[in-house]
């Protein structure tokens, strides 16, 4: 993995301005904080660098404030670590039993890594990577993986912040590109489809895990929900290895009990007892997922579903699609 601060030499080779895709150029060095120039003299906007991270975000474009951002990261440098959570609150967090079982995370990302294995490739790029996703430890443990974590929030191996919406790369960058638990977040999941195509080398491999049966979580930062088939069409220029639920049932089950009785709350205190009180009523939900989750009416009841896919030249008609139906409907 690319520690922070660390970009190697054929990686910067590919980084290119969101704005205009032109190459950029180191600049201003000296100063507290490197910068990153556009090569292109109609664009020739600036980026900056802070403790090595490059902020590649097109301001005049993105939900995100890249000063904000590298305040952010200056802020983090100067206390590394961020506040520690209060005392009584991690107690009662670390007790409270998990709701989400991601049951198939860490079988696909091993299978993952032995294609890319096979393939002879390494360039990882993982998009949403801050926080380390379920079964991503697989991919970590198979070694040898250049894999480079960018956020739009900095996290603990954030090596590069940018939104999917502009991936700040050369076309053809990665040999794969994951992202886990990213594209409900994003206002535009099909242009960062797109984007993840372009990046990909030909014959690529992307592997994407998106909720279905799941209510509002990161507030604000979130939009969109796809069913099994609306996953699939959303990679629909890339070729199916694999594909399914990822959660099941019993987790979208405790996820609606949870939100039910939440939804009563008036205020974060009553909130948070409700939802620990859910927790500790439907935990158990979640260890009927392993039985279900290949089960025709469980897709259709899935919390949450996958695709691992190749990058292709052809698009998937979407007669060829909806024949691919593999729920009980
Ligand atoms: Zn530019």
């Amino acid at each position: 993995m690319i520690a922070p601060g660390a970009l190697p030499p054929e990686l910067q080779e590919r980084l290119r301005c969101p704005a205009c895709r032109g190459r950029l150029r180191a600049g201003g060095r000296g100063a507290p904080s490197e910068t990153l120039v556009c090569g292109e003299a109609a664009c020739g906007r600036a980026y900056p660098v802070v403790g090595g991270v490059p902020v590649l975000i097109d301001d005049h474009k993105s939900l995100f404030s890249a000063d904000e951002i590298a305040a952010g990261l200056r802020a983090r440098g100067a206390a590394a670590g961020g506040p520690a959570p209060r005392p009584g609150r991690a107690l009662v967090h670390a007790l409270t039993p998990a709701i989400s079982r991601n049951v198939k995370a860490a079988a696909n990302f091993e299978r993952l890594a032995h294609l890319l294995a096979a393939q002879g490739a390494a360039r990882v790029l993982v998009i949403g990577g801050g926080v380390r996703g379920a079964g991503f430890d697989a991919l970590l443990a198979r070694g040898g993986l250049q894999l480079l974590q960018t956020d739009v929030v900095p996290g603990p191996s954030t090596a590069l912040i940018c939104d999917a919406h502009d991936l700040p790369f050369a076309d053809a960058s990665f040999d794969a590109v994951v992202a886990q638990a990213v594209l409900e977040h994003v206002l535009d999941p099909w242009c960062c489809v797109e984007q993840i195509h372009r990046v990909l080398a030909p014959g690529g491999l992307v592997y994407a895990e998106t909720p279905f049966m799941q209510q509002v979580h990161e507030g604000r930062h979130d939009f969109t929900r796809f069913t099994h088939l609306g996953h699939r069409r959303l990679f629909r220029r890339f070729e199916e290895l694999d594909s399914g639920a990822v959660g099941g049932p019993g987790m979208a089950l405790a996820w609606s009990w949870r939100y039910f009785l939440w939804s009563f709350a008036r205020g974060p205190l009553s909130g948070s007892l409700l939802t620990t009180f859910a927790s500790f009523t439907s935990f158990f939900l979640k260890a009927f997922d392993g039985p279900l989750i290949d089960r025709p009416r469980a897709l259709d009841a899935a919390a949450g579903v996958y695709f691992l896919g190749r990058r292709s030249e052809s698009t998937l008609s979407d007669r060829d699609l909806v024949a691919g139906y593999r729920g009980a409907g």
